[in-house]
């Protein structure tokens, strides 16, 4: 049987993607890319904001079609929509035949076991693969892989639904996140994102102390291991060990990931965040000390209830005052079950949407400000991809994250062509910029 699977929302769920393919890759099930060569479809979903909720629910419907159009037998929905709203999916949507979320994936075999056996799909059958961090199917086209290293969240942000649905901050341990990055090393990944949901909380709850630091330590000593970059960093876990690590060990990309979601105390303290506006800046005051030459990267929420035009406009002079290099923003999504829902003054959209242009557009003088002092300056880069029009090989430095960030780009001529191949390093020089990409020739 033939299995495909749409992955939604963030890297962490993809994490869970390539476990569950990796299960039924072990199980003797083909893995295909085309949906519509499908005979079971996975579709494992988002249900952190409304925008994720409403997509996971319209990609689930375009895939019920492929029971008609296609070879589809069995829709199955995993994640984190399906934990929030396992219910409302069984009553509401007849075309999904089996749902499973988060908090069910340790029975998965049962549940798949059965699900089979009950629909006549296989019989007496048994499915006795579990969801294992050392069996991943790597969606990655080039050598990447994401290491999530703890799961859950414990600070309550009032306007977080992830709790809900991920439960309680919850480690891994470190060797067995080392055997991870050990065994996908040998297989010839080379970049390694560390992410979860609060990475610099990592080992709180099972060693009783901050154990980031020596698990980067740790992980660069492994053969193989390329780039190390850390993803969702809380600033007040960033601890000058932890910076110190980052800025002397060259395996660790210069890259500091660290949401800020404003910088007005009275509202920090309404979305329940731990930072202060001092804590801010006192912490990126330190990054910038110790590593001059980092890249900072953070999001911010605009129209959260009761934010007025003055603690809009702190949030605005703040961003001027730090020139973060990139900068993601979104509006407040009122999120039921959340404690900012019942928050009184909840802000029109429109006025949500002004406030984000406005921010967007203070950013993107920054960030122009920014790539303009690259200019003329040498990186190493994973070529990751040929560009859609086929113009240019699509590029990555050790300070620009996957996904997320720009690119820095480089014609494709008889030169390049002859020196650059996709999936490997290449050394290259920037020569020219805009607010988002790079553009830059082969050295
Ligand atoms: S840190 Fe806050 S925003 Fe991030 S996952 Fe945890 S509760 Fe949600």
């Amino acid at each position: 049987m033939n299995v495909g699977l749409v992955t939604l929302g963030c890297t962490k769920n993809q994490v869970d993607s390539e476990m569950i393919l990796g299960a039924f890759k072990s199980q003797g099930f083909n893995i295909v890319n085309q949906v519509e060569d499908a005979d079971i479809i996975v579709v494992n979903t988002c249900g952190f904001i409304q925008s994720a909720k409403e997509e996971a629910i319209d990609t689930i419907l375009e895939m019920a079609d492929y029971k008609e159009i296609g070879k589809c037998k069995a829709l199955i929905v995993t994640g984190c929509l399906a934990k929030r709203y396992k219910s409302q999916i069984i009553e509401s949507m007849p075309e999904v035949d089996l749902v499973i979320g988060v908090d069910e994936y340790e029975n998965i075999s049962e549940i798949l076991s059965n699900f089979f056996n009950q629909k006549k799909l296989l019989n007496q059958y048994k499915f006795t693969q579990k969801l294992d961090f050392n069996n991943r199917v790597i969606s990655s086209t080039y050598p990447l892989a994401y290491i999530r290293i703890s799961d859950g969240c414990d600070n309550r942000c009032s306007y977080c639904a992830i709790p809900l649905i991920r439960g309680k901050f919850k480690s891994r341990k470190m060797e067995d996140i080392l055997q991870e990055v050990e065994g996908l090393a040998k297989q010839g990944i080379k970049e390694f994102c560390i992410i979860s949901q609060d990475t610099s909380k990592y080992g709180l709850d099972i060693y009783g102390e901050l154990k980031l630091a020596e698990l980067l330590k740790k992980m660069s000593q492994i053969n193989g291991v390329k780039w190390i970059r850390i993803l969702y960093m809380y600033l007040f876990e960033t601890t000058d060990e932890l910076i110190e690590e980052i800025g002397k060990n060259d395996k660790v990309c210069k890259y500091f990931d660290i949401p800020i979601q404003h910088l007005n105390d009275r509202l920090l303290k309404d979305m329940n965040r731990h930072d202060t506006k001092q804590i801010i800046f006192d912490r990126i005051q330190k990054i910038r000390q110790i590593v001059p030459e980092a890249i900072l990267r953070t999001t911010c929420i605009v129209g959260f209830p009761g934010e007025t035009e003055k603690e809009f406009e702190e949030l605005l002079d703040g961003i001027k005052e730090i020139k973060f290099d990139r900068l993601g923003a979104f509006t407040y999504s009122r999120e039921e079950d959340t404690k900012s829902y019942d928050f009184e003054n909840q802000i029109d959209e429109d006025i949500k949407e002004k406030r984000l242009k406005k921010l967007f557009d203070v950013q993107k003088e920054i960030s122009l400000e920014k790539n303009k002092q690259r200019l003329g300056k040498e990186y190493e880069v994973i070529i990751e991809d040929i560009s859609e029009d086929e113009q240019y090989f699509v590029c990555r430095s050790m300070l620009e994250a996957p996904d997320v960030d720009g690119r820095i780009y480089v014609k494709i001529d008889e030169d390049s062509a002859s020196k650059a191949i996709v999936g490997e390093y290449s050394l290259v020089k920037i020569i020219d910029y805009n607010e988002y990409d790079l553009f830059a020739q082969i050295i």
